[in-house]
């Protein structure tokens, strides 16, 4: 899933400006998910917001609501009265949920309430890790599952960089080292022949060097133009 972090408060205050009528939104799947960005954290931001602009002397009038998924139309039609009867945004989805409220209300002034991190999975209570970088071209099918892109500092595709201590990364001695992960699983799988082939130069035009990326089904496409 997609893991953010609420943007503190003042610098919502000042991304929100002269604004009089705010909506603060949230969205109900990732960032949900998370504690980020959800019904709840919608309703304590907005009670937030409503408290602090009072105490400053500049009440404003903050409502709020929340949509299943931001980053999809059908779910942003629900909300359109609220948006368009807004001065500001405050959307608490990712960076596609705000980008996708600017592309579905072009009049609407929208302003991201969280700061997008990375795609990771919880690994304890309160604990998010990065596991996937979007590259492009997955390599988890020679890695053993585990993805040294996302999760190697150096994001080298042909094992360790030699500075590995104890399992620990050298460029941060809290996080494991990919490759000692990727090593010592394919041992217990029996399967260290994997690496025994070396991988070519990786094509980082399918990532995000190589421009905003697009996928086109045209299967898809078609049964659309059928219906
Ligand atoms: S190899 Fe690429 S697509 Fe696969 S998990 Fe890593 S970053 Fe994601
Ligand atoms: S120590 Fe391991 S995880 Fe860190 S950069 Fe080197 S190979 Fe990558």
């Amino acid at each position: 899933m997609i893991i953010g972090e609420q943007k503190p408060l003042e610098e919502i205050k000042g991304l929100i400006g002269d604004a009089e009528n705010v909506l603060v939104m949230g969205c109900g799947t990732c960032v949900t998910v998370c504690f980020a960005g959800g019904e709840r954290e919608a309703l304590t931001l907005a009670t937030s917001l409503r408290m602090s602009t009072k105490l400053d002397g500049d009440a404003k009038e903050i409502s709020e609501a929340t949509v299943q998924r931001q980053c999809e139309w059908e779910y942003l039609d629900q909300v359109s009265s609220e948006v368009e009867g807004a001065d500001a945004v405050v959307s608490l989805a990712c960076g596609v949920g705000v980008q996708a409220i600017a592309e579905k209300f072009p009049d609407s002034w929208v302003v991201p309430g969280l700061n997008t991190s990375f795609m990771g999975i919880p690994v304890e209570q309160g604990v998010w890790e990065e596991r996937c970088a979007a590259c492009g071209e997955c390599v988890l099918g020679i890695t053993a599952g585990i993805c040294p892109i996302a999760r190697c500092s150096k994001s080298l595709l042909n094992g360790p960089c030699g500075g590995s201590e104890d399992g620990h990364c050298e460029v941060d001695h809290e996080t494991p080292c990919a490759w000692q992960l990727i090593h010592d699983r394919l041992i217990h799988l029996d399967r260290l022949d994997v690496l025994m082939n070396p991988q070519p130069p990786k094509n980082w035009k399918a990532s995000r060097d190589g421009g905003p990326r697009r996928i086109v089904r045209d299967d898809l496409r078609r049964a659309a133009e059928q219906e």
